[in-house]
């Protein structure tokens, strides 16, 4: 058993913190000798510069409350002339499509297309890497693609920056991708205003985009072979098993039901407690229930909100609506949860003499990403860092929007410190951010040799 092999074991066994993944990987890399010396230098892959970068973006954009490159505003079209000028030094065609997305092209030897995305739209007050790390990470693979096909890689590569991914002024997330993937509600955006009583399709005039023809964008995704995007969890999964980086299976179903219960004010003084027929108690015995549906599949289940009518210190309670929110990758484990709900909804509306009604907020159905992808992505994890988890996104993406479009998909996440995003706290470590540089390069390679396997 080699020395390299002993270290496998060890960390397999969690016996090394991931912080050393990276001194590992280096010490590995080394091992290979002349090939990855000779690879070294005509792959000048630099994650320090993509580190660099964000930090030059985030003093361009960012005041002390945070990254303020919302979609539409003057900072975020900073934020892509900066871009832009970066782009300019390779030998790339850069447009914007009907849609507004920012679409940069590096012609290979086949149209089919390696797609990488992300989004330099930030929430007000937001993080230094939500969106903007997938675009520069994907920028330095651009670079490292280029300089090692000398300009033509054996197939296209194109990076997208999305348009208003994070809907933080109109309200509607995801706003490019799902222009482009045709799932875009152009009756409900149409409509959209935003603080100040400005409509969506004003402000996109404002920046060149005809709001009727924003579905024209969907042209972009015909010859698209593969889309991969890199972002930061979001949430404490990996942190928590002290993992750098992960796999995405795909994004979550989610059901979203407001549930009504109906019983009847009473003096609360002078009504027994066996005569009552209280809403909130009905409601309030859902709280622990979810938490049980939720162990019990393994999904998530959130009760957010809770308003009692008439909502006075000298009632019973005569109606309550609680709102619930589900979601699980699996698409019949999620019915399943939300029937378990209903079921224990009844049941409790029974016992407690009150009435019950649903009614439906919001659904999407679950996205998986591809089968094939997922095993590269896992490969490209294990080759740079030694160990790799899956894990769902419980926040929707661009990826999901991509896929929906028919386009085989995959996402890699990379470590956020306190598991906190849309905050200027959020923050993912220096050696974390080159890590996953590494790795989503590596995940590129193999996805441009799929595309190419598959008669690209
Ligand atoms: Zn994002």
């Amino acid at each position: 058993m080699g020395r390299f092999a002993v270290f496998r074991i060890l960390r397999k066994r969690r016996w090394f913190p991931s912080s050393i993944c990276a001194s590992l990987t280096a010490a590995q890399e080394g091992r290979a000798g002349d090939l990855s010396t000779q690879e070294s230098m005509s792959t000048p892959l630099d994650p320090k510069r993509t580190v660099a970068e964000l930090k030059e973006l985030r003093s361009l954009t960012s005041d002390a409350n945070g990254a303020q490159r919302v979609a539409f505003t003057p900072t975020w079209v900073a934020g892509r002339s900066w871009l832009r000028g970066k782009l300019a030094a390779l030998p790339v065609e850069t447009h914007v499509d009907a849609a507004g997305n920012l679409w940069t092209t590096l012609r290979g030897g086949s149209d089919r297309v390696l797609v990488i995305g992300g989004h330099m739209d930030s929430v007000p007050n937001g993080g230094w890497l939500d969106g903007c790390l997938n675009v520069v990470a994907g920028m330095e693979i651009l670079r490292r693609i280029s300089a090692q096909y000398d300009g033509r890689p054996p197939v296209t590569v194109r990076l997208v920056d999305w348009a208003d991914e994070e809907g933080a002024r109109f309200g509607k997330s995801l706003f490019g991708s799902s222009a482009c993937s045709g799932t875009l509600d152009m009756e409900e955006a149409r409509g959209l205003r935003d603080r100040d009583g400005v409509r969506l399709p004003d402000a996109l005039k404002e920046h060149g985009i005809d709001f009727e023809r924003v579905r024209e964008s969907g042209a972009e995704l015909a010859h698209a072979a593969a889309y991969l995007e890199l972002h930061i969890e979001q949430g404490p999964v990996l942190l928590d098993l002290d993992l750098p980086l992960g796999v995405v299976l795909g994004t979550v179903g989610v059901e979203r039901h407001a549930i009504t219960f109906l019983g009847q004010a009473a003096h609360s003084g002078s009504t027994p407690m066996n005569r009552r027929k209280d809403a909130f108690l009905a409601a309030a015995r859902m709280g622990p229930e979810v938490y049980g549906i939720a162990g019990r599949h393994g999904g998530v289940c959130t009760i957010g909100s809770c308003i009692t009518k008439p909502g006075i210190v000298t009632s019973v309670v005569e109606e309550c609506r609680i709102t619930l929110d589900q979601r699980h990758l699996d698409g019949p484990a999620l019915a399943r949860m939300l029937q378990d709900a209903r079921e224990a909804a009844g049941r409790f509306a029974a016992e407690g003499g009150v009435g019950v009604s649903w009614s439906r907020l919001w659904r999407i159905d679950p996205i998986p990403f591809d089968a094939d992808l997922l095993r590269l992505c896992d490969e490209a994890i294990l080759e740079t860092c030694g160990r790799s988890h899956r894990l769902p996104s419980g926040p929707l993406h661009d990826a999901a929007e991509v896929a929906r479009a028919g386009v085989p998909t995959i996402m890699m996440f990379v470590q956020s410190l306190r598991g906190i995003s849309h905050n200027k706290i959020e923050d993912t470590r220096e050696e974390h951010l080159e890590l996953c540089v590494r790795a989503f390069d590596r995940l590129a390679d193999k996805a441009m040799a799929w595309i190419v396997g598959k008669g690209g």
